[in-house]
């Protein structure tokens, strides 16, 4: 099962990956995820990453392929994965075609103006990455999965949101018509609620 889901910042795809991960035993492979443990381990990469990220721009796409390219070749990737912030590029997108056979690309389809909300309120599992939303924590800062520290990353405020949005419609957009033109893409309603959307996908996996 090699997976792929697409979609803006704030669209659910953390939330969604953590549970496709789960039912469908895959690993599940967070681009973000991956900078922000090289950003706390202080790494070259994360040197680099950081610079972009908290201005919300992308990383560069060399960068980004690589660290992707050797990760797929893990032995845990064997029977599939799912990948979860990449591509958001063309030339990502054309680089992962070189190394793999992406099978399914679920889009998480929303409307834009739903996201700046979403992603100001934020909280996210420092030791297991699960999201949260203080609409429906409040002010709660233990993960109920694991009992983990929540935070808010240092990304998710209105400068940085607001040039991840244009970045996603300039830069990652354009893999919708990629993947529909190669017969993969399968579009998720991404508005409802997390288990309604969660039950699109996996109608949509099967
Ligand atoms: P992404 O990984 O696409 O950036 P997340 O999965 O981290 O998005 O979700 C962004 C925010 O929106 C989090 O605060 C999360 O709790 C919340 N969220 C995710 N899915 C839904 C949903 N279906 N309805 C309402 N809020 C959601
Ligand atoms: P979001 O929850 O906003 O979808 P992610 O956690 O996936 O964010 O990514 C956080 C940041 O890491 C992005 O804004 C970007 O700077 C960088 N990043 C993650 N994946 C990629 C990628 N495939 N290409 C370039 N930059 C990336
Ligand atoms: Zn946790």
């Amino acid at each position: 099962m090699n997976v792929i889901l697409l979609g803006p910042p704030g669209a659910g795809k953390g939330t969604q990956a953590v549970r496709i991960a789960e039912k469908y035993n895959v690993p599940h492979i967070s681009t973000g995820d991956i900078f922000r443990k090289n950003i706390k381990e202080q790494t070259p990469i994360g040197v680099v990453a950081k610079s972009y990220i908290d201005k919300g721009q992308l990383v560069p796409d060399e960068v980004v392929i690589e660290i992707v390219r050797l990760r797929l070749a893990e032995e845990d990737c064997k029977n599939g994965y799912l990948l979860d912030g990449f591509p958001r590029t063309v030339p990502q997108a054309e680089a992962l075609d070189s190394f793999t056979k992406v099978e399914t690309v679920l889009n998480l389809d929303i409307d834009l103006d739903l996201l700046m909300k979403r992603l100001t309120g934020r909280r996210v599992c420092e030791a297991c990455g699960e999201s949260y939303h203080v609409s429906f924590i409040g002010d709660a800062n233990t993960c109920t999965k694991c009992g983990g520290t929540l935070i808010q990353r240092s990304d998710d405020n209105e400068a940085s949101v607001n040039n991840r949005l244009t970045a996603y419609t300039n830069q990652t957009a354009p893999l919708i018509a990629y993947y529909k033109e190669k017969g993969v893409l399968c579009n998720i309603a991404a508005a409802g609620k997390i288990d309604e959307v969660f039950g699109e996908i996996e109608k949509a996996l099967g």
